[in-house]
């Protein structure tokens, strides 16, 4: 079932892709408090990607939530979730922010990071999202600072926060005396997608990509196309040719359930990628590593 969740090292709010059926009793199991959930993003309309999303956001009105929640979805979804309230009369304690895919066209600014779309090909339109880490802790170009006699106080402290400030009358640019600790790590969540390429753009400097490998190659060409989904051999093939640090495949066809079914593919990824291959499974936890930032760069 379809959820992944996105923290954050510097930040308590948190970001979850796609809300499949159970997601809230998985998030039962993981150190994850509702209370932090920033925006609830979902790829596609279908159920096994956003059946789980009343159950959820109601279970945040019983806790009284008060921060409002955004959801970001496809327009039917939104409308979905809507229905289902009036329907069951549910009344939220918090605002519900609802953000239809069709509507965005720029980048979307979080508390916690930034977030992309980016057009998928699947049976319904489908998106993948990519989210840039945010709040990075500042470091102060302590050379600099002295080397243009600016003594030290309160002011330090602002423009580590990155906040330009006022010095003897002239204004201190925190982008010049201070840089980030290290590198906004970026990942790609996609929803189903049967073609990887069209992520060829958005896919440079991503340091994760999650995408779908519901089949083997031949079992897809066995199962046909209609299906609209990927095969392991394509993905690996494509996160090979656009050096992508780390892979981590998801949705796999409940054919490979069982005790060692889902080694053929497994097996298949491996062979056309050379990068750090994940395979999800419930509950799983994935770092980033982080890559530092050099002072004056
Ligand atoms: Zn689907």
């Amino acid at each position: 079932m379809s959820a992944v969740a996105v923290s954050f090292e510097n930040s308590k709010a948190w970001v979850l892709i796609d809300c499949a059926e159970a997601t809230q009793h998985a998030l039962l199991h993981s150190e994850l408090t509702l209370y932090h959930l920033e925006a609830i993003c979902i790829t596609h309309l279908h159920g096994d990607h956003c059946y789980g999303l009343p159950g959820l956001i109601s279970s945040m009105a019983l806790n009284a939530r008060k921060a409002p929640l955004k959801l970001i979805a496809p327009r039917a979804v939104i409308q979905f979730v809507q229905s289902c309230f009036t329907l069951t009369e549910v009344r939220l304690s918090f605002d519900l922010i609802t953000i239809a895919l069709e509507e965005i066209n720029e980048k979307l600014p979080l508390e916690c990071c930034d977030i992309e779309t980016i057009a998928l090909q699947h049976r319904v339109p489908s998106v993948g999202y990519k989210l840039t880490e945010k709040c990075i802790p500042r470091k102060l170009r302590i050379a600099k600072l002295q080397q243009d006699g600016i003594a030290s106080g309160g002011h330090y402290n602002l423009l580590q926060k990155g906040q330009d400030v006022q010095y003897q009358g002239q204004w201190l640019q925190s982008d010049d005396y201070s840089f980030y600790s290290w590198q906004p790590r970026v990942a790609i969540i996609c929803g189903d997608n049967e073609k990887p390429a069209l992520l060829s753009q958005a896919i440079q400097g991503v340091d994760l990509l999650v995408h779908e490998a519901t089949f083997t190659a031949s079992d897809l060409h066995r199962v046909g196309f209609h299906t609209g989904h990927s095969d392991a051999k394509r993905v690996a093939q494509f996160a090979q040719t656009h050096q992508v640090p780390m892979l981590a495949l998801t949705h796999f066809s409940v054919r490979y359930h069982g005790e060692g079914m889902l080694q053929p593919l497994v097996e298949e990824a491996a062979f056309y990628y050379s990068g750090k291959l994940i395979i999800a499974q419930d509950g799983l936890v994935v770092d980033i590593p982080k890559q530092k930032q050099i002072e004056g760069s």
